[in-house]
């Protein structure tokens, strides 16, 4: 077994790869595992990140990467954690290529899963036209004609929310109707309702020009945005008996990321605070200077 590390960094989106480039300025030994699925690895084109405007994730990730080369003290390993338990005083992991140690913090970084609708051939045109976030990829289609896909209110929500970046959108709220309200809402709006799952997407990958309703329908559209949820990236975390808040996430201090389990942090995506690579950044770098904080208290120093 390696000598403990001040920090062994779970995932190596832009929350891992944040925080380990905090903790490298800071001299501390840290690991960082990654399985190289970081969410947007679809994407074409990352927008809403300041200087990082329209270019491809992994030239992003591949950057940060080559920054962290500055620094003798942090390692970088594409392996899995698979198993991380306290010992009462430090973390014990192991990893799927056979790497195994212990480290004073351990800081998940290990993002969300999302779930795709099943329409055959949507990975395809999956970051490319398709996509669920509209901060993300909404402005890119001001004024165009889309398609919001969700399971009865999901898809009605959505579709009202679009409205706001194109008047020409379609409610396809697969097999329930919507709530009265967002009934109301969307006929308020003019937003065609159709209850119908889709069926096909036509087009050449990545560009759609339209989609095909199980009723046979045709509609042509730019772009279909779906809303149907995401999983957490890991399990890890949930084993080291953090608390979890109402809707089931793992509770975090917003000042530090640190879980209610001393020593265990959780940044990025996996808090489920606004989803967003900027927002990622700021959350990698907050747990680094807290985890930072927190060994210069061990240390006496602070
Ligand atoms: C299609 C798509 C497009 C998007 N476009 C944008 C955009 O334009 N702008 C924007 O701001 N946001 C965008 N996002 C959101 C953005 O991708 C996330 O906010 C961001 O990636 C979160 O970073 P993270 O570091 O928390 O997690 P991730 O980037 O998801 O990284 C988590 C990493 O942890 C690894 N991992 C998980 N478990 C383990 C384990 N046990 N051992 C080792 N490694 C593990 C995974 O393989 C992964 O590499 C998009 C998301 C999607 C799905």
């Amino acid at each position: 077994m390696d000598r403990a590390l001040d920090t062994l960094i779970v995932g190596g989106g832009p929350a891992g790869l944040t925080a380990a480039l905090v903790l490298g300025r800071c001299l501390r030994t840290v690991l960082l595992c990654d399985t190289g699925k970081q969410r947007n690895r679809a994407a074409h084109a990352i927008h809403a990140m300041p200087g990082q405007e329209g270019r491809a994730p992994s030239a992003f990730l591949a950057d940060v990467r080559q920054e962290l080369c500055r620094y003798p003290t942090i390692r970088l390993l594409e392996t899995e954690v698979e198993r991380v338990a306290s010992n009462g005083g430090d973390f014990e992991f192991r990893c799927a290529d056979g790497t195994t140690g212990s480290a004073a913090i351990v800081l998940f970084a290990t993002g969300l899963v999302d779930t795709l609708p099943s329409i055959r051939g949507i990975e395809k045109f999956y970051g490319g036209s398709v996509h669920h976030c509209v901060y993300c990829d909404g402005a890119e289609y001001e004024g165009q004609p889309l398609v919001a896909c969700g399971d009865g209110d999901k898809g009605a929500a959505l579709a009202l929310m679009l409205s706001h970046w194109s008047a020409h959108v379609v409610a396809c709220c697969e097999e329930t109707a919507p709530s009265a309200d967002l009934e109301k809402r969307l006929a308020d709006r003019r937003i065609p309702v159709i209850t119908s799952r889709v069926r096909e997407l036509v087009g050449k990958s990545p560009i759609l020009e339209a989609v095909i309703f199980e009723n046979g329908m045709r509609y042509s559209c730019s772009a279909l945005f779906f809303s149907t949820g995401c999983t957490q990236g890991s399990k890890l975390v949930s084993q080291l008996g953090c608390l979890r808040d109402e809707r089931g996430t793992i509770r975090t201090d917003p000042l530090t990321e640190e879980t209610t389990v001393r020593g265990v942090y959780v940044a990025g995506d996996a808090s489920r605070d606004v989803l967003l690579v900027a927002v990622a950044v700021g959350e990698g770098a907050k747990a680094g200077v807290a985890i930072n904080r927190a060994l210069l208290k061990a240390d006496g120093l602070l």
